[in-house]
């Protein structure tokens, strides 16, 4: 039996379990958690209706943390999210505290499967999630760079008229403003992505990934569509042993912290990291980007 537990109903939360529901998922039973019961009820109560017409059959229901004991998946996007102007790391404080609270209560409800996460700042939330749960590193995974790798698929896609599940290229480094696209590595069709776009308009789209979540919030208030069906991509890897490669925020243990990169997941969670040979610039960019979360992590000591 498969289960996931949602911590967390708000945008990000409902647009994951909605996604659930509406793709080719083994997902047998969703419980719905949330600070506020009322709001966790409502949002089972209209999921349940989808159900005559959904392409999924499951059984969806608010729940407490004890509903977490026999999750396969709990994943937490419970907390602040960002403000017009707001950076990700502005929220690292608020939701610190409320991530022990959360950790700590799943894992006394005797929860061992796998943690994932979706709170901001992403990498430094991931990192807490680690800490505070004392699992193994491969049974917690971040969203990470997921979404930001679909951004940046997208964008390629578009300019060059070609599906972007065919562009081969990630979005690595923190969730945030120092996240890059380490180009030497990118590839289409086998061939470097700079035989297709020059340099310079590669940057643009690197530029426009970064700033695609504040666009989206100065329009629309919150992001969710996007990591949603992220999110469902790093389940079915998960719930199907897929062993498939996709960017994630995992443990880095030259730096003891998490930060984004491609990794192999699997019913086990992360089973290996996928490191690029990066040039010169490319490692100083993500030794910038590491150092930058190593900072966050400092700051709530
Ligand atoms: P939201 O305000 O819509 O929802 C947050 C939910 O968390 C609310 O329902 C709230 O009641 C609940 N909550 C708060 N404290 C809680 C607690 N202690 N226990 C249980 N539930 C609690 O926010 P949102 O737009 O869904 O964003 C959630 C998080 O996801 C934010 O940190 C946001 O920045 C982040 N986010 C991440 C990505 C990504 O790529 N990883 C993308 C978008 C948003």
């Amino acid at each position: 039996m498969n289960k996931i537990a949602i911590i967390g109903c708000g945008n990000v939360g409902m647009s994951y379990a909605y996604a659930l529901v509406n793709s080719k998922t083994n997902v047998d039973e969703l419980v719905l958690i949330d600070v506020n019961k009322a709001k966790a009820e409502g949002e089972a109560m209209d999921l349940n209706h989808t159900l005559p017409y959904a392409p999924n059959k499951l059984k969806i229901y608010a729940g407490d943390y004890s509903d977490c004991a026999n999750a396969t998946i709990v994943c937490i996007a419970a907390g602040a999210n960002q403000n017009p102007g707001e950076t990700r790391m502005d929220l690292i404080n608020k939701n610190s505290v409320i991530f022990k609270e959360i950790v700590t209560k799943v894992v006394n409800s005797g929860f061992n499967g796998i943690f994932l996460i979706a709170t901001n700042q992403l990498d430094v939330m991931t990192y807490l999630t680690w800490r505070y749960s004392g699992f193994d590193y491969s049974r917690v995974i971040g969203s990470g760079t997921s979404l930001d790798t679909a951004r940046l698929r997208y964008l390629i896609g578009d300019r060059l008229n070609i599906n972007p599940k065919n562009v081969h290229a990630y979005v690595i480094g923190e969730h945030g403003d120092s996240e890059f696209v380490p180009w030497s590595n990118a590839n289409i069709g086998g061939q470097n992505i700079t035989n297709f776009i020059p340099r310079e308009e590669l940057d643009d789209i690197c530029h426009e990934v970064r700033q695609s979540a504040y666009e989206i919030i100065n329009r629309k208030g919150n992001t969710s569509y996007g990591i949603g069906i992220s999110l469902v991509r790093i389940t079915n890897a998960i719930l199907d042993d897929e062993n498939s490669i996709i960017a994630i925020s995992t443990y880095d243990k030259d730096n003891d912290l998490f930060v984004g990169c491609p990794a192999i997941i699997n019913r086990n969670g992360v089973s290996k990291k996928i490191y690029f040979n990066l040039n010169e610039d490319e490692t100083n960019h993500l030794q910038k980007s590491i150092d930058i979360i190593k900072d966050a992590i400092r700051s709530l000591n």
